[in-house]
Formats: C-alpha cells, sequence, structure tokens
C-alpha cells in the first residue's frame, strides 16, 4: 500500500530534533561520501526491495494510476534525513509495489524485458566507478574499452576483415560507432551525420554545420532537405527531423505492403519525384524491426537504391538488429552490411540495463563531419569519445556491452534470439489453432500481432468479410479486453493499430501484441494468458 505516513519517519536534518537524535547536518552528509557509509543496513534493505520485486507474482499492481498519481504532489524539496533507511521504507510503498515487472516471464508485452542477473551486479561497479566516457581525463581504460565494444558489434554488422580492425578499432581518426543512452539518439546522429555530409563545406560555402540548413539548401539550389523511410519509421525519426531543421513534413513515409515491409518500387518513384521537385534527399532509412510487428524492409533492394543516388543509407535497427547473431534468421537482414549507419539499442535485444543504445558507422572517417572541440577538453586529435558524439558527460555502460558479449557471448545470443523467434511461430500456430482469435500478420521476427473475435463474428473474419463497423465493434471488445487484463496485473500484452492486414489497406485494425522476448517465458506462460484472454473477452461480452 502507499506509505503515507511522513510522522513515521526521522525527524528532517537541521530540526532540533534531529540534531539530538543524529548529530549536525555537516556531520551526517560528509558520512554520506565516507567509503563505508554505506551500512549493511542499507545493503540488505536494498536487497529486500529487489527480492520483493522481482520475486513478486504480478506483473503490476492493482492500484489505478490516477490514485498513484496523487500520491505525489509534493514540490518542496525536505531539509534531508541523512540516511538511506528511511527513504527506502518509503521507496517500497510508494515507487517500487506500484512498478512494473519487465522480467516477469508473464510480461510480453513490449520491447523491455528481463536481464541476466549478473547485470544488477555489474551495475554496482559502474556506479562505484563513476567514469565519465566523455573524455580520457575522466574515463583513461574505458575509452579504449568502449571502442573495442563498439568495434565487435561493427563487426558482427558490417563483417570488414581483420585488417580493417587492426587499422581502426583504436585509431583517434577513425569512429566505429559511439555509445548513446538509446536508439533515439542513434537514430538522430545518423540523422546529424547524413545532414552534414550531404551538405558539407563547398569551395567558398562553409557547409550546414556553420551557416545553417536554410543557406546550406540556398547554396545547393535545393527547394528542402528531406528523408525518405517506411511508413513505419519509429517516431524518434521525426525527433531527429525536427531537431536537425529538416522538418517533420520532409520525412517522406513511403507506403508499406501487407508485412509491414516498405514498398521498394514506391522508395524509388518517391526518389524520382524528389529530384523533380528539386528537393534534396539528405537519408534514406530502412527499417530492421518495426515496433509493431517486427517486419524488415527489403534493405537489399533499398540499399542499392541510395548506393545508385548517392544518399546515405541508415538503417534502424533498434529491435530487430542483434537478429544477426542468429545464423538461421540473420539472413532476414541482408543488405544491412551495405548501410552507411546502423542503430541497435542495447537495452532491448541485447538484454543490457536501460540508457544503451549504439550506432555503427561503416565508413570509419563518416563522424568527423560532427566533430566539435573545446579548448579544456576534448581537444583536437586527443582520443576524447566526447569530440564525435551528440551527448557530453556519459556513463560508463559500454562495461555491460563488453561484459555481455563476453558472458553471453555470440552463441548465447543465437540462442536468444532464435527462442524468441521459435516461440512467436509455436504462439502463431497456437492462435491459428483457436476459434476464438485471429492472428493478424505472421511473425517476421518475435512480435506476434492478434485479435480476438466473438463468436458470432468468426466465420465472417475467416472470410474477411467483416464490415467497417464490425471492424470498429472487434477493435473495441479488444481494447477493452487488453485494458482489462492490465488492470488484472498478473500478464501483460499491448495493443497497436495495424493498418495494411489481410482485412484491407488503410483500414485500421486494433491488434493485441505480443513481445517474446524473455527467455523464461515458456509456452505454458503464453497459453495461460492466452487463456485469461478467453475469459476476460467472455466477461465482457456477458
Ligand atoms: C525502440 C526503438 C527506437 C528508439 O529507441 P529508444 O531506445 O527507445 O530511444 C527506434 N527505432 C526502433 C525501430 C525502435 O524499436
Amino acid at each position: 500500500m502507499l506509505l503515507d505516513d511522513r510522522d513515521a519517519l526521522p525527524p528532517e536534518r537541521g530540526t532540533a530534533e534531529a540534531v539530538g537524535r543524529f548529530g549536525r547536518p555537516g556531520e551526517l552528509v560528509r558520512k554520506l561520501f565516507e567509503r563505508d557509509g554505506e551500512s549493511p543496513d542499507v545493503e540488505a534493505g536494498i536487497a529486500a526491495c529487489i527480492e520483493r520485486f522481482l520475486g513478486s507474482a504480478r506483473v503490476s499492481s492493482e492500484l489505478d494510476y490516477e490514485v498513484l498519481a496523487a500520491h505525489f504532489q509534493g514540490s518542496e524539496i525536505p531539509a534531508g534525513w541523512g540516511t538511506v533507511t528511511p527513504y527506502l521504507e518509503r521507496l517500497q510503498g510508494s515507487v517500487l509495489e506500484h512498478s512494473i515487472n519487465t522480467s516477469s516471464p508473464s510480461y510480453m508485452g513490449h520491447m523491455t524485458s528481463a536481464l541476466p542477473s549478473f547485470m544488477r551486479q555489474l551495475s554496482r561497479l559502474v556506479t562505484a566507478l563513476n567514469q565519465n566516457v566523455v573524455k580520457v581525463e575522466t574515463a583513461k581504460a574505458f575509452t579504449p574499452y568502449e571502442r573495442e565494444a563498439v568495434a565487435m558489434v561493427h563487426r558482427r554488422v558490417f563483417g570488414c576483415d581483420d585488417a580493417f580492425y587492426a587499422d581502426h578499432v583504436q585509431d583517434r581518426a577513425s569512429t566505429l560507432g559511439m555509445v548513446t543512452s538509446g536508439g533515439t539518439v542513434a537514430n538522430l546522429t545518423a540523422l546529424w551525420i547524413a545532414r552534414n555530409t550531404a551538405l558539407g563545406p563547398d569551395g567558398a560555402f562553409p557547409g550546414v554545420e556553420r551557416a545553417g540548413l536554410a543557406a546550406a539548401l540556398a547554396h545547393r539550389g535545393a527547394r528542402r532537405g528531406v528523408v525518405i523511410g517506411s511508413a513505419l519509421m519509429h517516431y524518434s525519426l521525426e525527433k531527429g527531423a525536427d531537431l536537425l531543421g529538416i522538418g517533420t513534413d520532409a520525412l517522406i513515409r513511403v507506403p508499406v505492403d501487407r508485412d509491414g515491409r516498405v514498398r521498394a518500387a514506391e522508395v524509388e518513384r518517391t526518389l524520382a519525384a524528389c529530384r523533380e521537385r528539386g528537393d534534396l534527399v539528405i537519408a534514406m532509412v530502412g527499417v530492421a524491426g518495426t515496433t509493431d510487428t517486427g517486419a524488415i524492409d527489403p534493405l537489399v533492394e533499398l540499399a542499392a537504391l541510395a548506393r545508385e543516388a548517392g544518399i546515405h543509407f541508415h538503417v534502424d535497427a533498434a529491435w530487430a538488429g542483434p537478429t544477426l547473431f542468429s545464423s538461421r534468421h540473420r539472413h532476414k537482414l541482408a543488405g544491412i552490411e551495405r548501410a552507411d549507419s546502423v542503430t541497435i539499442d542495447g537495452h532491448k535485444q541485447l538484454y543490457l540495463p536501460m540508457g544503451i543504445g549504439m550506432l555503427a558507422l561503416r565508413e570509419p572517417r563518416a563522424a568527423r563531419v560532427i566533430e566539435k572541440q573545446a579548448q579544456y577538453i576534448i581537444r583536437t586529435d586527443s582520443p576524447d569519445l566526447g569530440r564525435r558524439s551528440l551527448e557530453g558527460s556519459r556513463p560508463g555502460v559500454a562495461l555491460y556491452l563488453h561484459a555481455a558479449l563476453h558472458i553471453i557471448g555470440a552463441s548465447g545470443y543465437a540462442w536468444l534470439l532464435d527462442e524468441g523467434i521459435r516461440k512467436a511461430a509455436w504462439m502463431a500456430g497456437r492462435l491459428r489453432a483457436c476459434p476464438e482469435f485471429e492472428l493478424l500478420a505472421e511473425p517476421q521476427t518475435n512480435i506476434v500481432n492478434y485479435r480476438y473475435v466473438p463468436p458470432l463474428l468468426r466465420d465472417k473474419a475467416r472470410q474477411c468479410g467483416l464490415s467497417r463497423d464490425e471492424q470498429a465493434a472487434i477493435g473495441q471488445l479488444n481494447q477493452r479486453l487488453q485494458e482489462r487484463q492490465k488492470a488484472d496485473g498478473t500478464t501483460f500484452v499491448s495493443r497497436t493499430t495495424l493498418r495494411h492486414t489481410v482485412h484491407g489497406d488503410d483500414l485500421p485494425i486494433v491488434s493485441l501484441r505480443a513481445v517474446l522476448a524473455n527467455p523464461l517465458t515458456t509456452e505454458g506462460h503464453i497459453d495461460r494468458m492466452l487463456e485469461l484472454q478467453t475469459q476476460i473477452a467472455a466477461s465482457l461480452m456477458a
């Protein structure tokens, strides 16, 4: 339950009562910084919190969000307690109990899933070291260490030869990629590099970096700069287009087929139309694993079109990039090795803690177009990673990546990825065999899209003969089903709206969406979840 008895807590620092009981504020705060300042109580308290959280059979609490929000109305900063334990007690009741157990095997709705348990220990190390990888003077070994981890990802994506890596892994003039806080910053960085490359210095013209977008486009005689990609591009690319002055209207979304893959012929037509209109194409984006269904664009065709047109080809493989570990499924990403830049999220299918993504760059000098210097740090020709990254101060989270690549390893990741895809295929088979459900898209990777269909409409649904009204009614039922299931709190799948299915093009279909990434999720968990959904649907229709 929500803890609300502030009176039960020790008095705050600075009050006469606190000084009497605990000592002066300065002594208390100083103690917080001492090496052994962390008492065994705190350690035991944290361990108990973790045990309670991860050991819970529930996915989420029953408490309504609005009730929770009403509990967090504070705006005044407390004087301070000077100790951790009372804070932990508050935390347990008001936050931890009402957080989402993303590592539960019955939580199969989003791209956030379980972590290997060693990550919890490693995260203590990252905090204890508190390295700032913006520059060597605050990180030292973490700089070549991060570069090595990035090189391993680069090799998995682009597969260059030994001589290439011998030259570039530690060459400070080269950047094989950058570690970011996530896929959003990686995608933004890719567009930034593409923009600065497409509109670089030219004779006396200093380039977009210095002159700005309007002057750069005018210099090139272009009406506007555009980015071309699938209709299902992630919204982070909109943020990128917005921030870089390209504008979200200039993010051209090309229609997809019924498998959610961009139509390459349409991309080709769009390229020609841009040329005719006098639009400068800054980049082409291929998606490897759409957020909705996990669909992978035809990367070979897109790469060929981009190369022929001489434009930057970015692949957003934030989700499905790690499929490259699977010898059985990596062919689905064929063409990715011809991309100029590739986004991969660490905190999705590399099973790293939240807060790590990366951008891999095929051409080691590509990032020079975004390079910045500062006199006090980040000097010219220094190996400082902050020279060529959007973010400044950054934690040493490459430790998670480097460790996982060694501990889980290539064959471990292959197993993880294969398992998810195998279970998605199993679930798809199950849904096909259950009259209650309709599989809405053949899973290309480990995301399953489906919906519940009420008994009276099942025949019509099978024959694709549902009217618009009937589709809307089924959609409403599935929306309520998903909400009821979420409130029940023992299992979870997410919900999305698909626009291209067997039922038609540009016809919105509400879809339940299962993401099968947790290796501890079994067929039994999936079956029990489907059973619960059937029960909920029956009670909603009653
Ligand atoms: C998750 C995701 C992103 C954004 O990544 P964040 O880590 O959430 O910033 C971008 N593109 C795709 C395809 C994704 O799945």
